[in-house]
């Protein structure tokens, strides 16, 4: 249980790749995007937030000339477990920016959310279990919210279709229209 947390890149990689390796057993494609982690050395702005997918987005009018990840970045300090389940969150950030995917905040982290709770989940163990519970316990609006929310949209096999047709349902791209019909 007591298991030495992350403070070095040394540490970080295995782990990190562990993380892509099931993100390619689920179905997530990068179309050769680097895929890269370094520990953070600052503090994140908002309170709470373990990881940071830095996204260069540059428009030319309505046209997206540039689309790239800079960094993805963990605060240092991190349980292995708890590392690699906020691997899993930024990997959604990514893998959502590489395919050009734009969703409103709520949605986008509670997709995030769910990816992370999907990798708890098939890592199966009683520390990883109890991981996905502190997921679907989340009171926060944005990440607990949103994670309840695309979890109803995306059941696993919904989850699985989406990821291998590098695409999102409606519902999720237009929240509202399910009020609507
Ligand atoms: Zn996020």
């Amino acid at each position: 249980m007591a298991a030495a947390p992350i403070e070095s890149a040394a540490q970080a990689k295995p782990l990190f790749a562990e993380v892509v390796q099931w993100a390619a057993r689920v179905g997530m494609r990068f179309h050769g995007m680097p895929l890269q982690v370094r520990l953070r050395r600052s503090a994140l702005n908002r309170q709470g937030h373990l990881g940071v997918t830095i996204h260069q987005r540059l428009w030319r009018g309505r046209k997206l000339v540039r689309n790239r990840i800079r960094a993805m970045e963990i605060v240092p300090g991190l349980e292995p477990l708890r590392f690699q389940g906020v691997v899993a969150h930024e990997l959604g950030h990514v893998w959502l920016a590489v395919h050009r995917i734009w969703l409103p905040t709520t949605i986008e982290e509670g997709f995030c959310e769910l990816l992370a709770w999907r990798f708890y989940r098939d890592l199966g163990t009683d520390e990883a279990r109890r991981y996905a519970q502190e997921i679907e316990a989340n009171p926060d609006p944005v990440y607990g919210g949103g994670f309840q929310y695309v979890r109803q949209v995306l059941p696993p096999s919904e989850l699985e279709r989406c990821l291998k047709e590098r695409n999102v349902p409606l519902r999720l791209r237009y929240p509202r229209i399910q009020s609507a019909g």
